[in-house]
């Protein structure tokens, strides 16, 4: 695995970050794990990781995100990340890449949708997926952007919820509202900044 973390540590100094550096072997499960991850960076965002051969699938959701199928929510594709970052949260040193808070906000497993293996679904752009978490449940879907002149190199997807039971209808970002907590070790976004509280508890 390691030349798909190429592009993960060469973003990082691991003598400046707490961040794995992804070397660390993580106990393969029967199921596909994912992990959201709030990320008080520049601008506050939510990282989607979803594990795929061996490594979490990463997108960083603009604005989190929503339960209300209406909400289309901007994703933007960012680099494969180690297993062992699912278990991370803590504080980004000023200056490093990613540098600010992350709080580890919801955890569980996922599970491809439709007929399509999930890297044939992620090369179409069309990633359909079902999320057992503690917070999210329900299907979600990725839809790639087409590339235009303002996103250069990034590749922007949508995140939209799926018509089902854990829909809903109005203010689909109040989960986000309601659970200002770490999913692992029960701590505000202050309180991780200043490594307050408990570690997190390990899934
Ligand atoms: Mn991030």
């Amino acid at each position: 695995m390691a030349d798909r973390l190429s592009t993960y540590r060469s973003k990082r100094d691991f003598e400046k970050t707490r961040e794995p550096k992804g070397e660390a072997s993580v106990k393969p499960s029967k199921r596909l794990r994912f992990v959201i991850q709030k990320h008080d960076a520049t601008r506050l965002h939510y990282d989607l990781r979803l594990e795929l051969d061996g490594v979490f699938k990463s997108w960083a959701v603009t604005r989190g995100p929503s339960l209300d199928p209406h909400d289309k929510r901007l994703a933007v594709e960012v680099e494969d990340h180690p297993l062992d970052y699912g278990d991370f949260e803590g504080t980004i040193a000023k200056g490093q890449y990613g540098g600010g808070t992350v709080m580890l906000w919801d955890r569980g497993y996922w599970r491809p949708e439709g007929g399509l293996s999930p890297e044939e679904a992620l090369a179409k752009g069309d990633f359909k997926f079902t999320l057992q978490g503690k917070r999210l449940r329900g299907g979600f879907v990725l839809a790639r952007m087409r590339r235009d002149r303002e996103s250069g190199k990034r590749t922007n997807w949508l995140l939209i919820k799926h018509r089902d039971d854990h829909a809903v209808t109005t203010d689909g970002a109040r989960i986000l509202d309601e659970n200002a907590t770490s999913v692992a070790s029960g701590r505000s976004m202050e309180e991780i900044a200043e490594g307050r509280g408990r570690r997190p508890r390990p899934s």
